[in-house]
């Protein structure tokens, strides 16, 4: 059963051009159709600038729709208006951020950072709120003593870890995790990464998990929607994905995954071509035309449909009838 559906989300910005100072138009999302199910870990992959932070930020109501629809538990995000909806929203989806070391208040002990949201939601008394963040605390693999302390007595995992507590207190229904491993040490990463898929199992958390890394998405993902210039381009569960990609550019990011064993086999495709096209000057017809080993004429003018593979499995390309 589907907590968030997002119906033909198109996301603009607008932003003034270099010297000139010119007014332009920057597509982020261009009409995106996705679902995340009760219990899974959804992924959005694609490289930097695709759209998927962005994409992160409109759920959490942090930029405007142009047109399309965010269903979260049968509400329509775009039609909260009160105060008291938006209150009840932001209870039931929480975010964990990049940085560690700018999302926690330096100002506060961990103890304040953790009842903070407490205070603000609920009506709950100081020993139960003490009682919650305890119980979080150590959740998340770190000490009660943690409470008394202030974040720059912490490494980065530490911080990370603190971050993920912070949004379980409300125990929210949905957690966004957007790059939450990517500011951190490799070795720190693997800990933070287990630390997410146990919370998962154990207490049956709904993610959507936004990454660029797809050796860390393959570790926690259900399923992967990629994501290229602002379009879902292929959605599958993990295996499918990994094990029968049918888009180009899925082939392509994962043919650029670092292999540790060099003599492991690599996918016989060629590469893609140049760098990501600026979301302010979108390619006609498919979008990845312009960087596709396989692009055909038509490629250029007229957009794919979606083909499904499986019931799990999609993809827009034309090399599918
Ligand atoms: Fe490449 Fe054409 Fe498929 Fe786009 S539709 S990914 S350009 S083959």
């Amino acid at each position: 059963m589907s907590l968030l559906e997002i119906e033909e989300l198109q996301v603009e910005y607008k932003s003034k051009k270099g010297f000139t100072g010119k007014e332009e138009i920057i597509k982020a999302v261009n009409g995106i159709s996705l679902d995340v199910r009760r219990g899974e870990v959804l992924s959005v992959a694609g490289e930097s600038g695709c759209g998927k932070s962005t994409l992160a930020k409109t759920i959490m109501r942090l930029e405007n729709i142009k047109s399309g629809n965010i269903i979260f538990n049968g509400n329509n995000i775009a039609n909260l208006k009160s105060k008291k909806d938006i209150q009840d929203f932001y209870k039931k989806i929480q975010m964990i951020f990049q940085n560690p070391y700018s999302s926690l208040n330096p100002k506060m002990k961990i103890g304040q950072i953790l009842s903070e949201p407490l205070e603000i939601n609920t009506r709950l008394k100081k020993a139960e709120i003490k009682k919650i963040i305890e119980e979080k605390i150590s959740q998340v693999g770190l000490d009660k003593s943690t409470l008394d302390l202030y974040p720059h007595e912490f490494s980065g995992g530490q911080r990370q870890r603190i971050a993920i507590a912070r949004a379980l207190v409300l125990e929210p229904e949905l957690i966004i995790a957007d790059e939450p491993v990517s500011a951190l040490d490799v070795s720190i990463q693997a800990q933070i990464i287990n630390l997410i898929k146990d919370l998962k199992e154990n207490f049956n958390l709904t993610f959507l998990f936004i990454s660029h890394d797809l050796s860390v998405i393959r570790h926690i993902s259900d399923r992967i929607a990629i994501m290229y210039l602002g379009e879902i381009v292929e959605l599958g569960l993990t295996e499918e994905i990994f094990q029968f990609p049918k888009h180009p550019y899925t082939v392509a990011l994962l043919n650029a995954v670092p292999q540790i064993n060099s003599s492991a086999p690599k996918c016989e495709y060629p590469p893609m071509k140049g760098e990501l096209p600026s979301p302010n000057n979108l390619p006609q017809g498919c979008k990845f035309h312009t960087r596709c080993p396989y692009a055909m004429e038509k490629c250029k003018t007229n957009i794919p449909e979606e083909r499904f593979f499986s019931d799990f499995h999609t993809c827009k390309c034309f090399l599918y009838p």
